[in-house]
């Protein structure tokens, strides 16, 4: 379901009035965990006013040390709503066990797997049975191959609103936090129909080099960014250092619509 072969023409997700894989450049931006009504508020209404259409931020966070931050939860879901509420923007937030789907699919406008649950078949039957787009990001090291047949999970469950998400793969690099694929982007064009976007802050886990992968991104023909904005990185109860300020992404913003512009 998810391959070219079977479906040529590309697919359109839509989330509201906003159409994912279509002509424009979406750009989904915000803190990696909603911290409280204040920061949020304070980072949404930067990316909006930096023209990003959804917001992201998790409300529930998988954390590799179970003493870290785990999220607000319900909170953080509400805030996000209020958030969306105040600026219009779409809200993206991510999913962690199937028990919590009626409450985040209550508040999500577009559900996200992370990349520790790429293959929790059970999580993917799950978001199979509702009506919402799911973006699915691609596993820590997960083959292209892999990833479509997590896709093809969901599809098959009755879901075909799914949003792939590069974001990085491991490698024997270690300088960045991953090593982000653009190769990823052409192969998926080739393999499948469904939109792609790119998640630079989770594969650099630089702030300084999410720029420069956002517009190549672009520039490789990704449907969509993914980029990780705190109004304080240094203050940031989760992945600080990836975090752009607002300013620094006003400046991502405005290069990547020159790209985006050129291709
Ligand atoms: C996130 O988007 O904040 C996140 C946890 O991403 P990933 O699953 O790609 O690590
Ligand atoms: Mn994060």
């Amino acid at each position: 379901l998810a391959s070219r072969t079977f479906k040529e023409e590309n697919t359109i997700i839509r989330v509201g009035d906003l159409e994912i894989g279509g002509n424009q450049i979406h750009v989904m931006a915000g803190p990696c965990a909603v911290e409280s009504r204040e920061q949020l508020f304070e980072a949404a209404d930067a990316v909006k006013k930096a023209g990003a259409t959804l917001l992201r931020g998790g409300a529930f966070k998988p954390r590799t040390s179970p003493y870290s931050f785990q999220g607000l939860e319900e909170k953080g879901l509400q805030y996000l709503a209020e958030a969306r509420e105040r600026t219009g923007l779409k809200i993206v937030t991510e999913l962690m066990d199937a028990s919590s789907l009626p409450m985040v699919a209550e508040y999500a406008d577009i559900i996200q797997i992370g990349t520790r649950n790429m293959q929790n078949f059970f999580l993917l039957r799950a978001v199979a049975n509702v009506q919402k787009p799911v973006l699915l990001k691609r596993g820590i090291s997960a083959t292209i191959e892999e990833w479509l047949m997590s896709a093809e999970y969901i599809m098959a469950g009755g879901n075909y609103q799914v949003i792939l998400c590069e974001r990085g793969i491991r490698s024997y690099e270690s300088y960045t936090r991953n090593t982000l694929d653009l190769s990823a982007i052409p192969v998926i064009k080739h393999l499948s129909h469904l939109p792609i976007i790119v998640d630079p802050s989770h594969a650099l886990g630089k702030w300084r080099f999410v720029s420069s992968m956002s517009k190549a991104a672009v520039a490789a023909g990704a449907d969509g960014l993914l980029i990780e904005v705190h109004p304080n990185p240094s203050e940031a109860l989760c992945d600080g250092p990836q975090s752009l300020t607002p300013n620094n992404f006003g400046s991502l913003m405005t290069e990547v619509q020159q790209v985006a512009g050129a291709v």
